[in-house]
């Protein structure tokens, strides 16, 4: 219960969420447009959205319809600059759970996430917070790993693309995907960052456990 979408274009308040947010233990995306905003909803495990109404490309609201529309019943707070009662009612028509006007203060947020995620359906068990490939454990209530007895701290990046390889085992994750999900918008598409974070993991978690499938991406060995 700890994934969250963060859809923001401006990159200074995703920042400044996704810093507060990681610091408390949740996981993070950011999806600086509407467009990957609703690809990433769509194409991930999230356990909620934070999004904004101006987005470029599309408005946020039509975002959350098409979400709404393809069945995606994640909690979704609206964080806008709009403070407008319309705008409102808009929102939570359009299938918001919460609503929530900048400028705002990470604690209010905080506490409506947490609200937001007692409240889902998805009761998360301790069994779901801990992933474990051969002697690899990930835990991910206090973000350490385990490698056979040794516990290793890992750079949140290195954490987040583990735990995305680990909730996905066995399938091959492309470049694009661990792009989307691990660095959101922020970073060069054409850049081996992947690559390189990848080599970092094997390093640190075991040199077979992410195999390169040629032309195609990378995935965990089961
Ligand atoms: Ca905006």
């Amino acid at each position: 219960m700890n994934r969250i979408l963060i859809a923001e274009d401006e990159s200074r308040i995703a920042a400044f969420i996704e810093k507060g947010l990681r610091s408390h233990g949740f996981t993070t995306a950011i999806a600086g447009d509407a467009e990957s905003a609703t690809r990433m909803a769509l194409g991930s495990d999230f356990d909620l959205l934070i999004l904004d109404l101006g987005l470029p490309g599309k408005n946020g609201l039509e975002v959350l319809e098409e979400l709404r529309g393809q069945g995606e019943n994640f909690p979704v707070i609206i964080l806008t600059a709009r403070d407008d009662i319309q705008d409102k009612v808009a929102g939570f028509e359009a299938g918001a759970d919460d609503y929530l006007t900048k400028p705002f203060r990470f604690e209010e947020l905080l506490v409506r996430i947490k609200a937001r995620l007692r409240n889902s359906t998805a009761t998360q068990t301790i069994d779901e917070m801990i992933l474990k490939m051969g002697d690899v454990v990930l835990d991910l209530r206090s973000r350490k790993v385990k490698v056979g007895t040794e516990t290793i701290e890992l750079p949140a990046r290195e954490f987040t693309l583990a735990e995305t390889f680990f909730r996905h085992p066995g399938q091959v994750m492309s470049r694009e995907q661990l792009l989307d999900r691990v660095w959101g918008y922020d970073y060069d598409p054409g850049s081996n960052i992947v690559d390189v974070y990848v080599g970092y993991l094997r390093k640190k978690l075991g040199s077979d456990l992410i195999e390169t499938v040629r032309g195609m991406g990378y995935r965990l060995r089961t």
